[in-house]
C-alpha cells in the first residue's frame, strides 16, 4: 500500500514515512492510493478489538517494514475492551469507548500510533511529538508516550477551554512530556502546530512529528471498533450496524467511513457537533468555510476548522453526493444540558456531553422515521467533565481507577502566547 496526499502534490510513499511526516510536505493530508475490500469470512475467528484491527490493517501494512509488527502492535496498543451495550429502546447501543487509560477514545489511536513509531528504526534520535489539543487528544498522546525512549511530546492546549479534569490530566505526567497552555483557541494551537510541521528550517534542527488527527497512525486503528462493533452485531442478529458519531475534527467519523468503505456491515453513518455547526451548514447545502470556533459544553469538539474535511472530500470528491452520505446535525449547550438529565432519569444512564450530541442526533433520525439499527459512539468518560455532569444529574459521577491515579499527581504546565516566535523559541529550550 502507497500513501498520497489529499493535494495530490507529494510523491506516493510507504507507511512508515507517512506515519513519521504527518502531514504531507505538500501540506496536504496522507490518504492510502487504494482501500481494500474485505469480506465476513476475512474475519472469520477474529473476535478481540487486537484480531480485527490485524485483520484489517494487513492491507494498510503491505509492503511497508512495518507489516511484520503489525501484530505486535495491536496487541499492544488495543488491549481496551470495547463494550457495546444495548440501550432500553431495543434498537439502539452505546459503543464504550471510554476504557483506555485517559477515559476517551483519543487512546486508541494515540496508543497505536506511539506502539508503531516506536517500531520505525531511528535508533539514537529523540523525535519530538508535537500536538495540539482541545482536551483529550493531548493526554492519551502523553499516556502513550510517557517515558518511552527516543520521545518527546510538547502539547499545546488552549488556556481555560479544556475542563479542570482535562488540564489536570495534561499537566500531570512531566518526565519527557512538556504541556503549554496557549493564551489562544484550538485552532491557534492546531495552526501553531501545523506550520511547525511545515517548517524546513525547524525540521532541520528537530526531528519533528504529529500526534493529531490528520496522523494517519491515529486514523487507521480506530477504523478497528466500528469493525469489530458492526461484526459483533451482524454474527448476533445479521443486520448491519449504524453509528451516530460526535464530531469535531472529523477523524472518528472519517474511520466509520472507511471501514464501511473496506467492506464491513455498517449502516448508515450520522454526525453530531456541537454548537460549531459549520458542518452542519455544509450538509445543508451552505458551502464549505472554516469559522472560528466557539467555546461549548462538549469542549473537545469546539473546532471551527474540521481538519479531516479534506480526508472526506478526497474519499468523496463530489460535494453532492458528499451530502447524501452522512446526516448532520448540530446540537446546542441547552440540548446537551437536557439530554444528559433526561437520559440520566429515564436510562439510568450517565452521558458526557460530547456523547449527548449523539444522543440528541440520534432522537431527530428516529423522529423522521429512520428505523436504522444505531450504536451511539459514547467518546469519553463522563466522569472527565464531573463540573457539567454531577449537578444536571444530581450525583456524583464516579471516577474509573485509571483516571484516579492520574488525578492523584500534580500536575504543571507552562503558558506562552499563541505566536510562531514565542512557539520555537519555548521549544529550543526544552
Ligand atoms: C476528540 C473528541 C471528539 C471529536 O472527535 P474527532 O475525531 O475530532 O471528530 C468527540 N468527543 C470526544 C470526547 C473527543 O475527545
Amino acid at each position: 500500500m502507497n500513501y498520497i496526499s489529499t493535494r495530490g502534490d507529494t510523491p506516493a510513499t510507504g507507511l512508515s514515512a507517512a506515519l513519521t511526516a504527518g502531514l504531507a510536505p505538500d501540506g496536504g493530508l496522507y490518504v492510502p492510493d487504494h482501500l481494500p475490500l474485505l469480506s465476513m469470512a476475512d474475519f472469520d475467528g477474529a473476535n478481540t478489538l487486537s484480531d480485527v484491527a490485524e485483520r484489517l490493517l494487513a492491507a494498510f501494512f503491505a509492503g511497508d517494514a512495518l507489516a511484520d509488527a503489525l501484530p505486535a502492535i495491536c496487541a499492544d496498543a488495543l488491549d481496551i475492551p470495547v463494550p457495546l451495550r444495548a440501550l432500553p429502546d431495543g434498537h439502539s447501543w452505546l459503543l464504550e469507548l471510554f476504557h483506555g487509560p485517559t477515559a476517551a477514545f483519543k487512546d486508541f489511536g494515540a496508543r497505536f500510533l506511539a506502539a508503531a513509531l516506536a517500531r520505525i528504526g531511528d535508533a539514537g534520535h529523540v523525535r519530538t511529538v508535537l500536538v495540539a489539543t482541545s482536551g483529550d487528544t493531548g493526554a492519551a498522546v502523553a499516556a502513550a508516550f510517557h517515558r518511552r525512549p527516543g520521545f518527546r511530546v510538547v502539547i499545546l492546549y488552549p488556556q481555560g477551554k479544556v475542563s479542570p479534569r482535562q488540564a489536570h490530566q495534561l499537566g500531570c505526567f512531566g518526565d519527557n512530556v512538556h504541556a503549554f497552555q496557549v493564551g489562544g483557541s484550538f485552532d491557534d494551537c492546531q495552526a501553531l502546530v501545523k506550520r511547525a510541521l511545515n517548517d524546513s528550517d525547524l525540521a532541520a534542527r528537530m526531528a519533528l512529528t504529529s500526534a493529531n488527527s490528520i496522523s494517519l497512525g491515529r486514523l487507521l486503528p480506530q477504523m478497528s471498533y466500528y469493525a469489530l462493533a458492526s461484526l459483533q452485531h451482524w454474527r448476533q442478529h445479521q443486520r448491519k450496524l449504524g453509528f451516530v458519531v460526535p464530531t469535531g475534527n472529523l477523524g472518528n467519523a472519517l474511520a466509520a467511513m472507511l471501514a464501511r468503505e473496506c467492506g464491513l456491515p455498517i449502516g448508515p453513518v450520522a454526525l453530531a457537533t456541537n454548537a460549531n455547526r459549520g458542518l452542519a451548514d455544509f450538509f445543508v447545502g451552505a458551502d464549505y468555510a472554516p469559522r472560528t470556533s466557539i467555546a461549548t459544553l462538549a469542549n473537545a469538539m469546539d473546532v471551527g476548522a474540521p481538519s479531516n474535511f479534506e480526508r472526506l472530500r478526497w474519499l468523496y470528491p463530489d460535494d453532492d453526493a458528499l451530502r447524501r452520505m452522512f446526516r448532520v446535525g448540530w446540537v446546542d449547550d441547552m440540548e446537551i444540558r437536557d439530554v444528559i438529565t433526561r437520559t440520566s432519569q429515564r436510562d439510568g444512564l450517565t452521558l458526557c456531553p460530547h456523547t449527548a450530541t449523539a444522543a440528541r442526533q440520534y432522537e431527530r433520525l428516529r423522529k423522521t422515521g429512520d428505523e436504522a439499527d444505531y450504536a451511539l459512539v459514547a467518546t469519553a468518560h463522563p466522569a472527565k467533565f464531573e463540573q457539567i455532569v454531577g449537578p444536571l444529574i444530581g450525583a456524583a459521577v464516579p471516577v474509573p481507577a485509571a483516571l484516579q491515579a492520574l488525578l492523584q499527581r500534580p500536575a504543571r504546565a507552562q503558558p506562552v502566547a499563541a505566536r510562531y516566535a514565542d512557539l520555537l523559541a519555548t521549544l529550543e529550550l526544552l
